[in-house]
């Protein structure tokens, strides 16, 4: 890499972490963007991105389809795991994805990526008329979307590997009066609280077993390694909408 890695939400607990990740692999640090301009920063996620040979951006779900459009323009590499994104902002990170490479994922930890892999081997084997599949997470008090970003990837995994979408399947936010839980769903549940860097508990639920499959993460830094590994392997890759199943070699063959 010539001219580095830079990082947009620079001042925030992922931004803060990712810089010491770049600095601790002992590669070049571009610079870095936030949602206010300081000394030392750059102008603008487009500055930054003309900057940079790849941009890792951990900053707000408002800001993914102006900063995927930037940093596409650029021609510069995207790895982006700031979460809540909306099917609007995932067709223009497609569309950025045509003309640059691009790693989307909603947890960086090698530990999740392994246990998303297994959730749809899963789900392939446990039919969802006898095995209600639930997912819980819980995440620091700060948090602001729900569910996860993992939780929600969680579940595609589930619908995956039950050879559907999830949109449809879903089941989350239960409250009041709901009636009986559908057959097939894939139900959600979100805590909130403390400091919980990120918990997740894939349960299967049949009448006459349940199998769960739980992640902990203790340290945000798990996520800080993932993203550099992931900014590092993206570099000078063909133009394509990756993951982290890509960065890690355990993506099933196309
Ligand atoms: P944070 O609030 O500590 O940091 C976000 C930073 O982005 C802040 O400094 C904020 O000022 C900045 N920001 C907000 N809007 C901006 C904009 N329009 N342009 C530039 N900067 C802007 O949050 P965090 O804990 O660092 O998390 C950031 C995002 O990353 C969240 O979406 C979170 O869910 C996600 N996340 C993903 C992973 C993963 O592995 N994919 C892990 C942890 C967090």
């Amino acid at each position: 890499m010539e001219k580095g890695i830079g990082i947009s939400g620079i001042a925030g607990r992922m931004g803060r972490l990712v810089a010491e990740e770049v600095a601790a692999a002992g590669l070049k640090f571009a610079g870095g963007v936030d949602r206010e301009p300081a000394e030392g920063r750059f102008a603008d996620i487009a500055a930054l991105a003309a900057a940079s040979d790849v941009v890792v951006d951990f900053s707000h779900a408002s800001a993914a389809a102006s900063n995927a459009r930037a940093v596409a323009a650029a021609g510069c590499a995207y790895v982006i795991g700031t979460t809540g994104l909306s099917a609007a902002d995932e067709a223009v990170l497609a569309e950025a994805a045509a003309r640059v490479p691009v790693v989307y994922a909603a947890n960086f930890s090698p530990g999740v990526n392994l246990v998303l892999a297994l959730a749809e081997r899963m789900a392939a084997a446990l039919p969802a008329e006898a095995y209600d599949a639930e997912i819980l997470e819980m995440h620091h008090r700060q948090k602001v979307d729900a569910p996860s970003g993992t939780a929600i990837a969680m579940g595609r995994a589930v619908a995956r590997g039950r050879g559907h979408k999830l949109e449809g399947h879903m089941e989350s936010g239960r409250d009041g009066h709901t009636g009986a839980r559908g057959t097939g769903a894939i139900g959600f549940a979100a805590l909130r609280g403390g400091q919980v860097v990120g918990e997740h508990t894939l349960l299967f639920a049949a009448g006459t077993e349940h199998i769960a499959l739980t992640h902990r993460a203790f340290d945000r830094r798990a996520f800080a390694t993932g993203a550099v590994r992931a900014a590092r392997w993206v570099h000078g890759r063909k133009p394509g909408l990756y993951g982290m199943a890509d960065v890690l070699g355990i993506a099933p063959p196309a």
